[in-house]
């Protein structure tokens, strides 16, 4: 099986969140699997080109509506076993951000989006490589399946390919003025509700989930959720519309990654049966973190893309309630909107004691937080699958979660009578559930003896990619199988 993967994040090359994560390690998966793959992705110049021994294969034309830009390709060898290639061209992807800087979206990612959906098709041709399946990940890569159907549908070369649409996250979407379709080289015909518009704006997300052969997205219950009305982000018509060719499919994590009896990052590095190791990371986070350094104070950790789907303002909402009269301690790590980073800011003030507020991206504080916490927070509106709680399983880290999307594939509610169960779940969007299940929380962890037991239990959960990858393997199979599309336009 031949799978070429086209991605805006790869870890460990370009991450802003869970995609990242996915990227960087499904295709390794699949590989062990015994799949061919290989992953293209933007070549951001925050891509290390020396640490990451990238050289250059060559140069091709890539067209971007009318005209041509002269696109470099190349080459990394950085992760075993999967070839990666960077395509830069033009200034598309020699910024700083990934998608925007403080003055918001950069306004031209319809084009560079654009350019990386073509580069990518344009590359296979040059490379001679014809995939069984090209595997696309979120709005920046929905043109793939489009051009497949449009601009490529004639050429012999492309008919057998296959492609499928992973959506990570519905509610960022790609909508772009309706004069994007010339920029981008579609055909203004293809503006129309059932294809490529969305509310008088043209809709990259939809291209992919209106014209890719099937669609996964990143967990089975948030594959139910966004044929909803309430979660559909208003595609829950396309997506009911599609759900034969729909599917659920739990990301995993990767053990190796995630890991802390060998995390570098760690004070000290521990595994299941020494708990002593967690609680030197504790105190070592409490110090870092500028928290009073208590080993018996319940420590909650938060690391999150600071957005609104994330949960921030219920914090906010319970923060007098939950700092100002229990014996707790919160680290928050993240970056985001602006309006959270004020709201969290106040607080922070407030309870200096009680609240260490980290605001920035920071690979190794994430670590720490994940090893030296008692319990992981993420009161989401909307969780599609949710890495956080799975790597906190690793770190023996309890995740007190709403329960939305891949949450309910993931934690079951504790129950202190019986002791099953893997973290503590709250279902309404209030602080009063919030603080409910935070209460429940703290009183499971007085008892020591089931809360060991507890941490010992979830830190030998399986969340690896081994049953996630025969998924899509098994999902590549089957569009294998499929009939070749009518080309459109
Ligand atoms: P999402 O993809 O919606 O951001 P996920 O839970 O699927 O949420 O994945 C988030 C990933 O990004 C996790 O690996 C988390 O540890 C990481 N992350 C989020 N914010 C930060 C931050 N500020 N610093 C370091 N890592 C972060």
């Amino acid at each position: 099986m031949k799978i070429a993967m086209c991605s805006p994040e790869m870890v460990p090359f370009a991450k802003t969140g869970g995609l990242g994560d996915v990227v960087g390690a499904l295709p390794r998966a699949l590989r062990s699997l015994g799949a061919d793959v290989f992953v293209m992705i933007p070549g951001y110049t925050s891509i290390d080109r020396s640490e990451f021994r990238v050289g250059r294969i060559g140069k091709l034309p890539v067209p971007v509506g009318r005209t041509v830009v002269e696109a470099v390709l190349k080459e990394c060898f950085a992760v075993p076993d999967v070839p990666v290639l960077l395509l830069e061209g033009g200034d598309y992807f020699s910024r700083e951000g990934l998608y925007g800087d403080e003055h918001g979206d950069y306004p031209d990612n319809a084009e560079r989006f654009a350019f990386l959906a073509r580069g990518f098709l344009e590359t296979l041709k040059l490379l001679d490589f014809a995939p069984d399946i090209v595997h696309c990940h979120d709005w920046q890569t929905g043109l793939v399946p489009v051009y497949l159907r449009t601009l490529y549908s004639h050429d012999p070369f492309f008919s057998p390919i296959r492609s499928l649409f992973t959506v990570h996250n519905l509610a960022y979407q790609g909508l772009f003025p309706p004069e994007t379709l010339e920029q981008v080289g579609l055909d203004s015909s293809l503006f129309t509700p059932d294809q490529l518009e969305f509310w008088g704006k043209m809709s990259f997300m939809k291209g992919g989930l209106v014209f890719s052969d099937k669609i996964s997205t990143v967990s089975p219950t948030y594959a139910r959720e966004i044929q909803t009305l309430e979660a559909g982000c208003g595609l829950d018509g396309v997506l009911s519309a599609r759900r034969q060719d729909l599917e659920g499919i739990l990301n995993g994590i990767d053990p190796l990654e995630w890991n802390p009896t060998t995390d570098r990052a760690l004070k000290q590095q521990y595994d299941r049966r020494a708990t002593r190791g967690k609680l030197a990371n504790k105190v070592a986070l409490q110090r870092k973190t500028r928290l009073k350094v208590d080993e018996s104070v319940p420590l909650i950790g938060l690391i999150s893309r600071l957005v609104e789907q994330k949960g921030i303002d219920l914090i906010a909402h319970a923060a007098d309630d939950l700092l100002g009269k229990r014996d707790v301690q919160l680290v928050i790590l993240g970056t985001g909107d602006p309006r959270y980073h004020k709201l969290l800011e106040g607080l922070a003030k407030k309870y200096r004691k009680r609240l260490s507020l980290n605001i920035r991206f920071d690979l190794t504080l994430a670590r720490q937080i994940y090893g030296g916490s008692d319990f992981f927070l993420m009161p989401s509106r909307f969780e599609p699958c949710g890495l956080g709680q799975m790597i906190s399983f690793r770190y023996g880290t309890i995740p007190i979660v709403r329960r939305t999307g891949g949450f309910v594939d993931t934690i079951v509610d504790y129950n202190q009578a019986t002791g099953e169960g893997n973290g503590f779940v709250f279902e309404a969007y209030t602080p009063a559930a919030l603080l409910s299940a935070i209460d429940r929380a703290l009183e499971a962890y007085g008892d020591k003896r089931k809360w060991r037991s507890l941490v010992q239990r979830v830190m030998a959960l399986d969340f690896s990619w081994n049953a996630s990858a025969r998924n899509y393997l098994a999902l590549y199979e089957s569009l294998t199988k499929v009939a070749q599309p009518q080309p459109v336009a």
